[in-house]
């Protein structure tokens, strides 16, 4: 009896096992099919001075708009992208496509759009060996200043081996500015932080979230803030929902702030509303 509920149990686990393989080699040609198609699409999600609102960056988001499963999240489909090897070209279509259209904002609004143009890097493109010269490419076809790129790799990326960091000395050396992503949810020592070539820490959006209910977050994010200033780096709070997170942050010093506060991650015509109506004030 036991014996047989077992086999039931295993042929289940089996067909679920199956239909998840299946879901996942259909989404890879699907995605495969995606890339350069409208499907396929940018968001932007602004990010402001925390001392006074003024717009500084706009971050690029990559969205999928699946004709059968709607909107995908990138946290799902960057892994699948990574593991079918599609993970460069998908990565050059959204920085081109954000590049294009952060270079027509600077010529719209050279006041008050923004500066910065944050775009993301996931594990599985920094060994690709164009990815140098395909930044390069990009920049110069698009006429984007390479000052004005900001390039996000995870915390626990950049801590990881020798062969990252070296990439990344190599993608400083393109004149950018690189920004360690989600940071306090990775292990880096302050040492290894030092000899990082990174201009800016964004502090992650789980301790951003308990700001105003826990002190020991507090703590945590005020001692992170003095830390990064103490070694040069800025610092960028990711997840504002709340006033009174953005005042906290303000207090304690935090250069800059992104979140549902300020806006939501938005397509490109309500990214170019959103910089059009904003009165300049910080309280988003
Ligand atoms: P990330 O770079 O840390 O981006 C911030 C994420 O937090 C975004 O999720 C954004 O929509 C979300 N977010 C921003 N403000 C708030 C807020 O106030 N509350 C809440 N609850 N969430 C907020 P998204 O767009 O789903 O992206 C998730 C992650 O996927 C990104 O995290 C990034 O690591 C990766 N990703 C997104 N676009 C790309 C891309 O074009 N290329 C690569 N390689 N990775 C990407
Ligand atoms: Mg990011
Ligand atoms: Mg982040
Ligand atoms: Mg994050």
């Amino acid at each position: 009896e036991a014996q047989r509920e077992g086999g039931a149990r295993i042929r289940l686990f089996d067909t679920l096992m199956l239909q998840r393989t299946r879901r996942r080699t259909d989404l890879e040609n699907d995605l495969r099919r995606a890339i350069g198609t409208p499907e396929l699409h940018v968001v932007y999600q602004p990010v402001v001075r925390l001392a006074d609102g003024a717009v500084e960056a706009v971050e690029a988001l990559v969205r999928w708009q699946h004709p059968l499963h709607g909107a995908l999240s990138p946290v799902e489909f960057i892994g699948i992208a990574e593991d079918a090897g599609l993970i460069g070209a998908l990565g050059q279509v959204v920085l081109a496509t954000a590049c294009r259209e952060f270079a027509q904002w600077r010529q719209r609004y050279p006041e008050r759009g923004p500066r910065l143009l944050a775009v993301n890097l996931s594990r599985g493109q920094l060994p690709e060996p164009t990815l140098v010269t395909g930044i390069e490419d990009i920049l110069r076809d698009t006429g984007m200043p390479a000052g004005a790129l900001q390039l996000e790799v995870t915390e626990s990326l950049a801590a990881q081996d020798e062969a990252v960091q070296m990439r990344l000395h190599e993608l400083k050396r393109l004149g950018l500015t690189l920004a360690l992503d989600d940071f306090g949810t990775g292990y880096s020592s302050l040492a290894s932080l030092y000899q990082l070539p990174v201009d800016l820490l964004k502090i992650d959006r789980s301790f951003v979230s308990q700001l105003e209910t826990s002190a020991h977050h507090r703590v945590l994010v005020e001692a992170t803030i003095k830390v990064a200033k103490s070694l040069n780096f800025r610092t960028v709070a990711e997840g504002i929902e709340t006033v009174g997170q953005a005042e906290i942050l303000r207090a304690m010093d935090c250069d800059k702030g992104q979140g549902y506060l300020f806006a939501r991650p938005l397509q490109t015509d309500a990214f170019e509303a959103w910089l059009q109506q904003r009165q300049p004030s910080w309280r988003g």
